[in-house]
C-alpha cells in the first residue's frame, strides 16, 4: 500500500486513539477498568482534580491507544487514578501534576 491509499484508508476508519475507556462503546471494558480503580484503597488515591489533571494530560498524548497508554501498557484510567504514579513519559509531571 502506497502513502496516499493508506492515507485514504485511514480518512475512512476515522479512529478515535484518544478515548479514555470510559468513552468508549465497549461499556464492559470501563466497568472492569472502573473497578480496579474502585479497588484501589483511599490512602493510594491520587485527589480527584489531579487525576482530572492527569487524564487531560492524556487525551492529549499521542500514545493513548483506546484507553490504555501505548508506552507502559496500563489503563491510564487505573495509574492515573493513584497517588504516587507517574506518567512513564514524565508527561504529568511536566505539567505541574
Ligand atoms: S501516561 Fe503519559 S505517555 Fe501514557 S498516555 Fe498518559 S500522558 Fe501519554
Amino acid at each position: 500500500m502506497n502513502g496516499a491509499e493508506e492515507k485514504e484508508k485511514n480518512a475512512e476508519l476515522r479512529i478515535c486513539r484518544r478515548c479514555l475507556t470510559r468513552e468508549l462503546a465497549d461499556s464492559a471494558r470501563f466497568s472492569d477498568v472502573s473497578e480496579l480503580v474502585a479497588a484501589i484503597p483511599a490512602e493510594e488515591r491520587a485527589a480527584e482534580q489531579i487525576t482530572a489533571g492527569r487524564l487531560s494530560v492524556c487525551k492529549g498524548c499521542e500514545r493513548l491507544f483506546e484507553g490504555m497508554c501505548l508506552l507502559c501498557g496500563c489503563y491510564v484510567e487505573y495509574r492515573a487514578a493513584k497517588k504516587n504514579a507517574d506518567c512513564p513519559g514524565h508527561f504529568w509531571t511536566s505539567t505541574g501534576l
